[in-house]
């Protein structure tokens, strides 16, 4: 795909209500619209009527097909004028990686110089999605190899739900009938409350009928805490809120995820108080990665699980916030070690004994890099973060190991 011709040339460019309109010579994307906008765009752009976009949808989310002239239920008039403005531009797929334990990641192209990864998890019952919304990231979380690679751009619609569809459709998935896919978590590469329209409109695509028909609760949207988005996605949207905490004090957590600095604990535990109490009967996740001796001490767990109560006296409700330990994924060059067993489960211990619901997460597809925090595309980075990191893994002369 050309940098400079789609919509992805121009996706770094300022949010906007609709997708960015394809440059002069370019057809436009249909997996930049959701239902609203791909109605707008037959009804305005091709003069159609504007169910007509439902039929165009469902060929492209149910049933994978992307040639208009196999959407049979379309007349040839219309298939021709879809031709002239559109097209369906399916993301490439550069690599894919089964795992031993069924986790399968895609490599997944976004222009000549940037890929990202996404990963599907199946578990008893549900097969998970987890999504990428940059290439590379701009925030610096200390324990994260995302953030190794520094940043280039923000995912387009197209290329965010391009994942989805590239999952659901090596899975066979039929929205309602064959459900392989049941999740999807907005946790790969990327900041997704920074990307903020795209992923909106993607994850309406992931929610819509029309689309892969997920309910609000099983798509997730993680964030490392951006404040004034966290209240802008509870203006817009339902979906399942997912705060990446890692600390239960600022100054440990200042260190670990740099935004804190901006929009410290106690704001950021206002802005989730404000998110679940727009919708009865929500909860938030708050993640927890275990680092050895870094923020698994008994007194941290204290301090977490007095934060919680807090939490659920704020909101008046039991449960608001539950905790999601995960132990520490390793990556080439970085300094944290994952916490021992036996002080991930006496943390686990301390808080469910101080009534906090607490799960650790089992690692999965760490065999091919594909658990939390080990997500690695290929990314053109526009800071100097890359170089600096590869700096430090020469220094440790494990610089092969990360190209
Ligand atoms: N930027 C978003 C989404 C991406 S990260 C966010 O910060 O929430 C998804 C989750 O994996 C986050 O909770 C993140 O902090 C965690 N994570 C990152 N690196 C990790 C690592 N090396 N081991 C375990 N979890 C990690």
């Amino acid at each position: 795909m050309p940098a400079a011709t789609g919509p992805a040339g121009a996706a770094a460019a300022e949010s906007k209500n609709n997708p960015e309109p394809a440059p002069a010579g370019a057809r436009t994307n249909i997996f930049d619209f959701d239902r609203v906008s791909l109605e707008d765009f037959f009804e305005n752009v091709l003069g159609e009527k504007r169910y007509r976009a439902h039929q165009v949808m469902k060929w492209i989310h149910h049933r994978y097909v992307t040639d208009f002239d196999d959407m049979t239920d379309l007349g040839k008039a219309l298939r021709a004028k879809l031709h002239q403005h559109a097209e369906v531009r399916a993301p490439m797929v550069i690599h894919e990686k089964p795992s031993v334990d069924g986790t399968h990641k895609w490599l997944i192209g976004m222009d000549p110089m940037n890929a990202i990864e996404a990963v599907f998890i199946p578990d008893k019952g549900r097969g998970t999605l987890c999504v990428s919304s940059q290439v590379g990231c701009a925030l610096n979380c200390q324990f994260c190899s995302t953030a190794t690679q520094g940043f280039n751009r923000n995912l387009t619609t197209a290329e965010i739900i391009g994942q989805v569809w590239v999952a659901a459709r090596h899975l066979g998935n039929i929205p309602h009938q064959q459900r392989k896919l049941t999740n999807v978590v907005m946790m790969g590469m990327g900041e997704p409350l920074m990307n903020f329209d795209n992923v909106v409109r993607a994850m309406s695509i992931m929610r819509d009928d029309l689309g892969y028909g997920l309910a609000n609760k099983r798509v997730t949207l993680s964030t490392a805490g951006m404040v004034p988005m966290i209240d802008k996605l509870g203006e817009v949207s339902d979906v399942s809120l997912a705060v990446s905490l890692h600390a239960p004090n600022d100054e440990l957590r200042t260190e670990l995820v740099p935004l804190n600095k901006k929009y410290p604990i106690e704001e950021l535990m206002a802005a989730c108080e404000r998110y679940v109490k727009r919708k009865p009967r929500s909860s938030i996740t708050f993640e927890y990665t275990l680092m050895k001796g870094v923020n698994d001490q008994p007194r941290h767990a204290r301090e977490l699980a007095r934060l919680m109560r807090q939490f659920d006296n704020a909101t008046q409700m039991k449960d608001a916030g539950k905790v999601n330990l995960i132990p520490f994924n390793p990556f080439p060059g970085t300094r944290f070690e994952r916490s021992a067993e036996s002080d991930i489960r006496a943390f686990q211990k301390l808080l469910l004994d101080a009534q906090v619901l607490t799960m650790v997460r089992r690692t999965r597809g760490d065999d091919i890099d594909a658990a939390c925090g080990q997500l690695k595309g290929q990314v053109m980075d526009r800071t100097r973060r890359q170089a600096e990191f590869r700096k430090t893994l020469a220094a440790q002369g494990a610089d092969d190991a990360a190209a």
